[in-house]
């Protein structure tokens, strides 16, 4: 029974590491278009950025004698031609086929692309590989234009901030991250950049890109112009769908996966970013966050060793900005009820989302004992949440 898996990010090799970590013996093969070993992508906008030492060793899954010692096939830079289901085969671009009895799905994102900014002529810079990072080290103590207030965005502002350059960060929603935390807790974390010297814009469009010098400038939709001596676009990330597509299975936004992660097909797994997933409790949902791929890949290995059980895990993600770490779990809606606890100014603060009663959602900044009674809180009564009562 050989297991081939697509894709060698967190959530592919956390596959293989969950299966031999649970004594299984079949042959795998992990493939990955990168040249690097498989590592996890949160440092590389924080710690690798900040130039903190062993940033990039941590990054990686294992070292390099792990996959052959534990008999796993590790492909690298080597990307995957075409799934043929009908043969139960893999095609590498060198023609070489791989059967499989199972297949794992891993192929994660790719920066959402901006055009205007890629034809401009300009230094452009967008963070999602381990190579993106090196680039993008070398200009953090210039004037960085940063196109998107999502996570890429804000913290690529504060290694900018902290490297001594100048962060413009452009936004055309009112507030940065507002879409995902709400206008509260969106303002929060704008408030924190514009104290850390970020020229933070919000309710702004770039209307053109064009090189001058060594640099760039960029036309805003107010007509001002931001010069900068590079671009870095974070708006967002697409899932890497086309091999799923191209061998039928079912695809939407991600590839239709069920409440066990199965695609249309059942001997194929899709996990981490691509996985649109039938949540038992939250209803389809894909979640492009590091504990997903972590998770799911785990979950796959126990899937394939005889458990049977859904994934029911709550998503969950975490920042480093400055001096502010927070953790979030669940999943809220932007017109959820919130309900905060703690010291705002001294941003030591819990927050529950709350709908129709019930916790969806917990968030906490700097307040470290809070991870586990967020995560308990979720799917309680408001009301019943003691903590609360007790702040
Ligand atoms: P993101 O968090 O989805 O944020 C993208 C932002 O860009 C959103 O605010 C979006 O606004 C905006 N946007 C979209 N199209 C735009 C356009 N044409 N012009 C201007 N703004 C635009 O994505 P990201 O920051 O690029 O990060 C990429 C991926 O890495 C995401 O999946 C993210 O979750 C992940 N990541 C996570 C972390 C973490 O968990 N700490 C850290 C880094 C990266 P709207 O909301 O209005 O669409």
């Amino acid at each position: 029974m050989s297991v081939v898996i697509i894709g060698a990010g967190l959530a592919g090799a956390s596959v293989a590491t969950e299966l031999r970590e649970r004594g299984d013996t079949r042959p795998i093969t992990l493939i990955g278009a990168e040249p690097h070993l498989p590592y996890e992508r949160p440092p590389l906008s924080k710690d690798l950025l900040l130039g903190k030492q062993d940033a990039e060793a941590k990054a990686f899954v294992h070292d390099d004698t792990w996959y052959s010692e534990h008999d796993v096939e590790l492909l690298t830079d080597t990307t995957v031609h075409e799934v043929d289901l009908d043969a139960a085969e893999v095609v590498l671009p060198d023609g070489r086929r791989l059967a499989f009895d199972q297949l794992v799905l891993a192929t994660g994102s790719s920066p959402r692309p901006l055009p205007m900014a890629d034809d401009s002529g300009a230094p452009v810079a967008y963070l999602r590989t381990l190579d993106d990072a090196h680039a993008l080290l070398a200009h953090l103590p210039e004037r960085v234009a940063i196109i998107g207030g999502g996570w890429i965005g804000l913290e690529v502002a504060a290694a900018v901030q902290q490297a001594g350059g100048q962060a413009i960060v452009l936004v055309r929603d009112a507030l940065p991250l507002q879409a995902v935390l709400g206008n509260d807790m969106a303002q929060v974390f704008a408030d924190l950049h514009r104290e850390h010297g970020v020229d933070l814009r919000t309710g702004v469009n770039v209307t053109s890109i064009s090189s001058h010098g060594q640099g760039a400038v960029l036309t805003l939709d107010d007509k001002s112009q931001v010069e900068a001596d590079l671009v870095l676009v974070g708006i967002g990330a697409e899932p890497n769908v086309d091999l799923a597509r191209g061998a039928g299975l079912k695809v939407d936004d991600g590839v239709l996966v069920d409440a066990h992660l199965r695609t249309s097909d059942p001997r194929v797994f899709a996990i981490g970013d691509i996985a649109n997933h039938d949540h038992p409790r939250l209803g389809r949902l894909r979640v492009e966050h590091w504990d997903t791929a972590l998770q799911q890949g785990k979950y796959v290995a126990r899937q394939l060793t005889g458990d049977d059980s859904p994934y029911e895990r709550q998503p969950y993600f975490f920042t480093d900005q400055y001096d502010l770490g927070m953790e979030y779990v669940g999943r809220s809606k932007p017109d959820d009820q919130t309900v905060v606890t703690g010291d705002r100014a001294a941003r030591t603060m819990r927050v529950l989302w709350v709908r129709d009663g019930t916790v969806v959602a917990g968030m906490h900044l700097n307040d470290w004992d809070a991870t586990s009674p967020l995560k308990q809180a979720i799917g309680r009564r408001v009301d019943d949440v003691e903590w609360l009562d007790a702040d």
